[in-house]
C-alpha cells in the first residue's frame, strides 16, 4: 500500500517533486537529490516495499526489472562501457535512509572500493 509517510510513495504520486528519468506500470526513476557521481539516480517499484528483507517471491520480477533498468540507464547516459555501481542499502549499517526499496545507480567516475 502507498504510504503517505513515505517520502518515495509521495514522489511516486507526484506529491512530491523529483526530476523523474523513466516510469512505467511497476517502477519509477528519478535523479537523487544529493548525487554522488555525475550520474546518480533511484529506481523504485511503484508498490511501497520497506527493505529488502520484505520481498518475496513475488517480487521476483520487479526486481529484476529494476536492476535491468539500470543498465538501461547507465547505457543511455554512455557508461554502459566505462562502467557504473548498483548498490541496495538495507538497514541502519548500511545507512538505508529511506525506507521503500531504491536501487541507486552512479557512474561518471571512478568508484573506490570497498565502499564506505
Ligand atoms: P539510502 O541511504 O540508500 O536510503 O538512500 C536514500 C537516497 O535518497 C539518498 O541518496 C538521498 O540523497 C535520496 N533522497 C532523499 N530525498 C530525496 C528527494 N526528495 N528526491 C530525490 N532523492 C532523495
Ligand atoms: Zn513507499
Amino acid at each position: 500500500m502507498p504510504s503517505s509517510d513515505c517520502l518515495f510513495c509521495r514522489i511516486i504520486s507526484g506529491e512530491i517533486p523529483a526530476t523523474k528519468v523513466y516510469e512505467d506500470d511497476t517502477l519509477v526513476a528519478f535523479n537523487d537529490i544529493s548525487p554522488q557521481a555525475p550520474m546518480h539516480a533511484l529506481i523504485v517499484p511503484r508498490e511501497h516495499v520497506a527493505t529488502l528483507n520484505d520481498l518475496g517471491e513475488k517480487h521476483d520480477a520487479i526486481v529484476g526489472a529494476m536492476i535491468r533498468r539500470a543498465a538501461a540507464i547507465a547505457s543511455e547516459r554512455g557508461y554502459a562501457v566505462s562502467g557504473y555501481r548498483t548498490v541496495f542499502n538495507c538497514n541502519a549499517d548500511a545507512g538505508q535512509a529511506v525506507f521503500h526499496i531504491h536501487l541507486h545507480v552512479l557512474g561518471g567516475r571512478k568508484m573506490g572500493w570497498p565502499p564506505g
